[in-house]
């Protein structure tokens, strides 16, 4: 049963974090000429209105996108991940729509890159399709990310990177995402993974860091920005990213810009950050 839509989520200072991540991963990554593979496990809807009744229900990007967006001291690393986010929007000073990681990859990435996108619902998926359906780098499938993204690994280049952004709404996913981390990295060691993960129970973030540490991968990072201080049985208070073979300006970036989100999208003086080297280089 698949109840997580991620419209009721869209724009919220989780996205926040995990779209900035994503903006300077790939900015990273086009510096080269070699083509890069881009593929997304767990793709969404690929944009979404955030005058929708799902977005307007919790009206969560009010208190993520909409403030950075509302600030006139935003760090100037933002300018990228800010301009990606105005041009999807496109009308007016009221923010209304919001991308998905499909989209902001897909207008990272260059003519010679591929996108391999992976949704299993089938609205998200009809909805992503709609939207990707004029690009000719991107191939949208219907079906489990999980076993899907490693049939595109390892790129004929060796230059890509794998966004795992599961709903976790199935406690299994917290095992499945690790699984699909050693099967991704065995056939692509050099290749950059991303995970985003939710803090709703810390518990369970502390299995995660310990499964990763415990698969012996070398080179991952991990961000962390909470809105609030942990609270078990409250929803989710916090969500980070571990990212291996993180591009090496990555850490000092995402270092200068935590205060000001921690600062900008916590609630009540509660935001806090984390960046901390899960395992060496
Ligand atoms: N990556 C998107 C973004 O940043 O814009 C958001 C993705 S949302 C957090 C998770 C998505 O995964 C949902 O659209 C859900 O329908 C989809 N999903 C759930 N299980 C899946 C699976 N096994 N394979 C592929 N997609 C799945």
């Amino acid at each position: 049963m698949l109840s997580y839509r991620h419209s009721f989520h869209a724009g919220n200072y989780a996205d926040v974090l995990k779209h900035f991540t994503l903006q300077r991963i790939l900015s990273y990554l086009v510096q080269k000429e070699k083509p890069i593979h881009y593929i997304d496990s767990h793709a969404g809807a690929g944009g979404y209105a955030l005058r929708s009744k799902e977005a307007e229900k919790t009206s969560e990007y009010m208190k993520g996108i909409v403030r950075l967006t509302q600030r006139h001291d935003c760090p100037e690393l933002f300018d990228e991940y800010l301009a990606l986010i105005s041009q999807f929007h496109r009308q007016g000073d009221n923010l209304r729509h919001y991308p998905g990681s499909p989209w902001i990859a897909a207008h990272c990435l260059r003519e010679q890159d591929r996108l391999f996108l992976y949704e299993l619902h089938p609205n998200d998926h009809k909805l992503l399709l709609a939207q990707m359906k004029k690009d000719r780098r991107v191939q949208v499938q219907l079906g489990d990310g999980f076993k899907g993204a490693l049939a595109h690994l390892p790129p004929i280049s060796r230059r890509g990177l794998l966004l795992i952004d599961p709903p976790y709404e199935i406690k299994d996913d917290y095992q499945k995402v690790v699984k699909l981390v050693i099967e991704a990295h065995k056939r692509f060691a050099t290749g950059c993974i991303a995970l985003w993960y939710p803090v709703v129970e810390r518990s369970w973030v502390k299995q995660l860091e310990t499964a990763i540490k415990a698969t012996g991968i070398a080179n991952s990072v991990l961000f962390e920005l909470s809105q609030s201080a942990d609270r078990s049985g409250y929803g989710m208070t916090a969500s980070g990213m571990i990212v291996i073979n993180p591009p090496w300006t990555l850490k000092n970036e995402l270092e200068s810009v935590l205060p000001y989100l921690a600062d900008v999208l916590g609630e009540q003086g509660q935001g806090k950050y984390r960046s901390e080297r899960l395992t060496g280089e």
